[in-house]
């Protein structure tokens, strides 16, 4: 009888039997597993700790279950784990020194990225002293979590505040309780920060400010994904420059420490209104402008405007496999009337951050973009994401960014 009791306690997670499909995906080192390729799953709570077993009921490893998605396991071992709040504390302090070791010229990255951390569900952000967090899963939500969270990055960053982003959707979505976006810990929220400091193109310079505001802004403040295009893009930009999908001026910014004039372009009067904070912040001049993309460009296109150097960043497009179609001409239809308004040498920064338009799907719509214009373009550089947004190779998923830099050789 003692055995038996301790073999059940050792074993106290509930189990979930997976279809040879799900399996297959496990065993094809990605970590989700959906709800359809579940073939048992008695009475499991919301965010529980669950053993993953095959249809023989092999043992394949631990994973955290959601009640709600349609992504039901997410996993977080191949073998069993004793204690989730010290394996999160434990996976945080090395996606920390990951970062440490790989990521240079800035005081803000991202610390933790989900799956490609190792610890999906949860979203870290570094901007300078301040700490930004999102939680995205029942299983990151559990009390004891948050507190191995909080703690850990409390002793390992030593930020002057930690806040809490919360996308609302998302919380209704895993069925969570509502929370406020707020200050979890310390005394700031906002904050400057820096990036691209060193090395722009060879020159010292103080690298690129901007402000912060932890509890504003869309995703968890700014882009910073996009940290090392925007010192890519300097190194080729010229001349007069256009900025659309500007955001908070990533892009703009460090654009205008080598044109003669930029010139950004958003639909967010709230983004806008950052944007020049940031150019004051830099002493630098831009022109922001409140509009339509889509139809800026077309009315500059048709009028004959002429730039130098164009940079697109649209927001995803293909949210759904099944907006690929759409997507694909959004996408053309920018990227040609860019092509149209370069002058000779001039160049064009594309990105496409729709995971579902692969890299061979966006350099085809760019080929087809430059048979309509009857121009030639060289391709310099083919970019992803920053290097703290890591790409795991067998997760399609955290592929998501593409950056092409061309040159106009017509
Ligand atoms: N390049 C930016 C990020 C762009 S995110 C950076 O590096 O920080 C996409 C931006 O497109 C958002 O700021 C959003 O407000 C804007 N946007 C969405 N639809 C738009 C449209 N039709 N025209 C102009 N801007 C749009």
């Amino acid at each position: 009888m003692p055995k038996k009791r301790a073999s059940s306690a050792e074993h106290a997670e509930p189990s979930v039997k997976l279809s040879s499909r799900g399996a297959a995906r496990l065993q094809a080192r990605h970590p989700w597993v959906y709800r359809s390729d579940i073939i048992e799953a008695n009475d499991i709570p919301p965010g529980a700790i669950v053993r993953i077993l095959d249809q023989r009921g092999k043992f394949l490893g631990t994973a955290l279950y959601s009640s709600s998605s349609q992504i039901a396991i997410r996993m977080i071992s191949h073998g069993s784990i004793a204690d989730l709040p010290a394996l999160v504390a434990e996976r945080i302090r090395a996606a920390i020194t990951y970062r440490t070791e790989l990521v240079e010229n800035t005081d803000s990255y991202r610390i933790v990225f989900s799956e490609a951390d190792f610890l999906p569900g949860l979203i870290v952000d570094r901007y300078n002293d301040v700490v930004t967090l999102q939680i995205l899963t029942q299983a990151m939500d559990a009390a004891s979590v948050r507190e191995a969270i909080l703690q850990t990055l409390k002793e390992e960053m030593q930020p002057a505040g930690i806040v809490e982003r919360v996308d609302p959707r998302i919380r209704d979505l895993e069925q969570l309780p509502p929370l406020p976006s707020r200050l979890l810990w310390g005394e700031k929220s906002s904050t400057v920060f820096k990036m691209n400091g060193e090395k722009m193109n060879g020159d010292e310079t103080a690298g690129i400010r901007f402000h912060c505001d932890g509890l504003e802004g869309q995703k968890t403040g700014a882009f910073l994904d996009q940290r090392e295009n925007y010192a890519a893009a300097a190194q080729y930009a010229h001349g007069e420059a256009l900025d659309a999908f500007c955001y908070q001026g990533g892009f703009a910014l460090h654009l205008a420490a080598k044109c003669s004039s930029v010139t950004g372009v958003d639909s967010s009067r709230l983004a806008l209104e950052m944007a020049e904070k940031n150019a004051t912040l830099n002493a630098r001049e831009i022109e922001w402008i409140e509009g339509n993309a889509f139809d800026l460009l077309r009315e500059y296109a048709a009028a004959n405007r002429r730039y130098d150097t164009i940079v697109l960043d649209p927001p995803a497009f293909a949210k759904t496999k099944r907006d690929l179609e759409k997507a694909l001409g959004g996408y053309k239809e920018l990227n040609l009337r860019a092509m149209k308004m370069l002058r000779p040498g001039g160049i064009l920064v594309t990105c496409s951050c729709s995971f579902h338009v692969s890299g061979a799907d966006f350099l085809e719509v760019m080929a087809d973009a430059a048979r309509d214009v009857h121009r030639s373009f060289r391709v310099v550089e083919k970019r992803g994401a920053a290097k703290d947004h890591p790409m795991l190779l067998n997760v399609p998923e955290t592929n998501y960014l593409k950056c092409l830099i061309l040159i106009v050789s017509d």
